[in-house]
């Protein structure tokens, strides 16, 4: 057959499957040309990004000797300049542009020991921002925090936490893995274990919410209000629902430090406290305040020959949390846009339209560094041809989205035609789709009406094990997959240059929201934070 017929088979396929499903699988493999009818820049991709892949270097760098790239942290700024030299040792052009500030944190050791009743080397370390303990080492004892009525009741109790580090989170009846439960008994239950475990994490919120105070991602205002009350340090622990796995986010504190500990060992100091056991803390934790410092995102660039005003970009955001190396969010993104760049300068350095990369900070205070370039670059916005972001972990790409643009479907399905089929074989595809509205920096773009859209990987136990968590590190990356997904973004970039026109901008009707079951409107842009003064208020 021909590869017209297939493509238009392969459409007619996606077109049938989609209006029975939103979530329709396009049965696209095979439906191509077979290897030796591919276009010759589109086997050289593949043969590249198979057999002479730097994906495991690279990643290795990045994250083991880099390490986290927290926003305002030294570690974020090595890497912006650890893309920009690694960019212009294969010859292409890169830059760091600063798009505001943020709060400068450098994180040292933390050193937590449980010493009374017994001795104990805990897990644990501070969250991101957090004070240390100054040069010294604190040893104190430790409180719960209490059940009140009220946040007047709350305030007169204040004054028992001086010198004392306060436990502020939920202590978890058990830290074995759900997945394990589901093994080992029945399933009634389990729905009760369950139940039971709801209804106390519920009632610990409420203890939490009668202070008038909140959490926040991390001790939030409570910690806040603790320290300022003189609380040797607040204690947390936001277990991840699986073996070992905590999600460490933040704290706003001040002076005091705030710790997360492992679920294990949170529950521990937890019952030693509740059964008047008495525990007794030391905690050794060094940590700098550097003042508000510039935040950057790397943008690369491989200028157009004939439309430089028009632009395909490659989108991972390049900041992380710091309770591990950010491997699967977001470096395997990151390294799946740098092998995608490098392929690319090998086998088609002289593309027609304007090839960016944008490696953006501050996504995780809210997609910071994409909005403020999609502000700051407006040329970029209108003459956007296609952006393709990757977020979600190190998975293949399993499922693509039309963000709610008419014309993405025929776009991908021409695009995917002409890849070898394993890449669109058990490809999950959503047309027209629904534009996004946050999550990840795809949003700061399709806010505008711009073709930018989500390569969203399979799951590999993703939110449960590596998304901000303290096992998110090198040895968790798939290497089959990044190279997959790297070599089918060089093979987006390429196809998609091919095209005469550049992406239309008319809106499918949305569907309703099936939550409210209200018409869906298209997200609105938002003004990015250039400052951290608001988020740590
Ligand atoms: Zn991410």
């Amino acid at each position: 057959m021909s590869i017209q017929h297939h493509m238009v088979v392969a459409a007619s396929l996606l077109l049938a499957v989609n209006t029975v499903s939103a979530q329709a699988t396009a049965t696209t493999a095979g439906a191509n040309a077979g290897s030796t009818r591919l276009d010759p820049i589109i086997q050289r991709i593949a043969s590249l990004g198979k057999d002479s892949s730097r994906t495991y270097n690279l990643m290795q760098a990045l994250t083991d000797s880099i390490g986290p790239r927290l926003t305002g942290s030294p570690g974020l700024k090595n890497g912006n300049d650890w893309l920009v030299k690694t960019y212009q040792s294969w010859g292409i052009n890169a830059r760091n542009e600063q798009y505001g500030t943020w709060k400068g944190w450098r994180r040292g050791i933390t050193h937590v020991d449980l010493v009374q009743p017994r001795v104990r080397t805990l897990e644990g370390m501070m969250l991101a921002w957090s004070p240390g303990t100054g040069n010294r080492t604190i040893e104190a004892p430790v409180v719960i925090l209490p059940e009140f009525r009220d946040s007047a009741q709350f305030v007169r109790w204040l004054p028992e936490v001086r010198d004392k580090f306060v436990l502020v989170s939920f202590p978890q009846p058990t830290c074995r893995g759900d997945e394990s439960w589901g093994r080992w008994k029945d399933s009634t239950w389990i729905r009760t274990m369950m139940e039971e475990r709801a209804a106390a994490a519920r009632a610990w919120t409420n203890r939490v919410n009668a202070t008038g105070y909140s959490l926040g991602l991390g001790t939030g205002s409570l910690g806040r209000r603790l320290e300022a009350a003189g609380a040797a340090g607040i204690i947390a622990s936001r277990w991840s629902n699986g073996w070992g796995v905590n999600k460490v986010f933040s704290s706003i504190n001040q002076r005091a430090p705030a710790i997360d500990l492992s679920c294990e060992d949170y529950g521990l100091v937890f019952r030693l406290a509740e059964q008047k056991q008495n525990p007794v803390l030391r905690v050794t934790a060094d940590a700098e305040f550097l003042g508000e410092v510039p935040v950057y995102n790397t943008i690369a660039e491989i200028r157009g020959s004939e439309k430089p005003g028009e632009y395909i970009m490659l989108s991972a955001h390049f900041d992380s949390w710091d309770g591990a190396s950010g491997t699967t969010d977001n470096a395997t993104g990151t390294i799946t846009m740098l092998e995608a760049m490098r392929i690319l300068r090998k086998v088609y350095p002289n593309p027609k339209r304007t090839v960016l990369v944008g490696h953006w900070g501050g996504e995780e205070q809210g997609l910071i560094g994409s909005r403020a370039f999609a502000a700051d670059h407006p040329e970029v916005v209108e003459g956007l041809h296609a952006l393709f972001n990757q977020d979600n972990g190190t998975g293949r790409i399993g499922s693509i989205g039309g963000q709610g643009l008419v014309a993405a479907e025929q776009y991908f399905t021409n695009w995917l035609s002409k890849m070898p089929p394993e890449f669109s074989a058990n490809l999950r595809t959503n047309f027209p789709g629904t534009p996004g509205g946050g999550g990840s920096d795809y949003a700061s773009f399709i806010c505008y009406g711009a073709p930018a859209f989500g390569l969203s990987s399979i799951n590999f136990d993703y939110s449960q094990y590596t998304w901000h968590t303290n096992r998110d590190t090198f040895d968790k990356t798939v290497f089959d997959d990044l190279k997959h997904n790297a070599t089918m973004v060089a093979m987006l970039v390429y196809l998609a240059d091919q095209d005469p026109q550049k992406m239309p901008r008319g809106r499918a009707s949305l569907a309703p929201d099936p939550r409210t079951n209200q018409p869906r409107s298209w997200p609105s842009c938002q003004e990015p934070q250039r400052t951290s003064e608001r988020y740590f208020r």
